[in-house]
């Protein structure tokens, strides 16, 4: 069985990000850039179902600038078989993302489809919901737990105080949870081979998927910074500064 995992470069989480001066959006000169966490997910996800015999082929799927090969190179290196980079150097919205990896879909006919639940950049949680209806296919999001066995996957959901049992029939989309698994690190000889993995690069345009958006970004604005705390002497000043100041209890 073939599964396609999806990987977005994004800035690092360990990144303070900084709004660009005239609020068009975030500043990326000089940011170190990474694979989205939720992305390493459902490599490793992709990876353990090849370990366990269950999948046979992991195409790991980039859309964005050249420099989004470094993401993908290491997705091989953790385990993809090969990779392909949509090239487009302009930021796309889900539903363009959705639609391109539509296109990929058709092309690769996989059983599986593994997406983060969401990006940590734009925090949209759209993309896989919305290949889901493109494709038709059945959609297991949020998932804590995997299980596939013959035509179907079991998949378990974080939902609000508790866990919800989703049954799927192949193909399927899934999308990741914090707690579906500890992604391992690549090892250098494994670093060393994906260089020579097949990495292919295909454009929109050669997919025959318009880009353009309905969604124009406004404005973008750092949070308001926070004043500072104080320290209390004394339980009872703590309940009076709640009580007449903060006005809470
Ligand atoms: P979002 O809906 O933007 O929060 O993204 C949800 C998930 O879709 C991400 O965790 C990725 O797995 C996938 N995704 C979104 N955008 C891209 C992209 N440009 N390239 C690859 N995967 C993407």
């Amino acid at each position: 069985m073939k599964v396609l995992v999806a990987v977005k470069r994004v800035v690092d989480y360990n990144v303070k990000v900084r709004v660009k001066a005239d609020n068009s959006g975030v500043d990326l000169a000089n940011v170190k850039m990474s694979m989205n966490p939720f992305c390493e997910i459902a490599v490793e996800e992709a990876v353990r179902l090849k370990e366990k015999g269950v999948v046979s082929e992991i195409v790991a799927v980039s859309v964005g600038p050249t420099a989004a090969q470094e993401q993908l190179r290491t997705a091989l290196a953790l385990g993809a078989d090969r990779a392909i980079l949509v090239e487009s150097a302009d930021e796309l919205n889900s539903l363009a993302v959705a639609k391109l990896f539509k296109a990929i879909v058709d092309k690769e006919q996989p059983q599986l489809v593994i997406l983060g639940k969401q990006a940590i950049d734009s925090d949209n949680n759209q993309t896989g919901q919305m290949l889901a209806a493109l494709t038709g296919y059945a959609q297991g999001t949020f998932a804590s737990k995997v299980e596939v066995s013959g035509d179907k996957v079991k998949v378990e959901r974080e939902i609000d105080g508790g866990a919800q049992t989703v049954e799927l029939s192949l193909p399927a989309i899934i999308t990741t949870d914090l707690r579906l698994n500890e992604p391992r690190y690549a090892s250098l000889p494994n670093i060393m081979k994906a260089k020579k993995k097949p990495l292919e690069t295909l454009t929109p345009d050669a997919l025959g998927v318009s880009t353009a958006s309905t969604v124009k970004t406004l404005k973008v604005e750092a949070p308001a910074a926070r004043s500072a705390g104080i320290k209390v002497k004394s339980v009872a000043e703590l309940v009076e500064k709640l009580k007449n100041e903060a006005k809470v209890i």
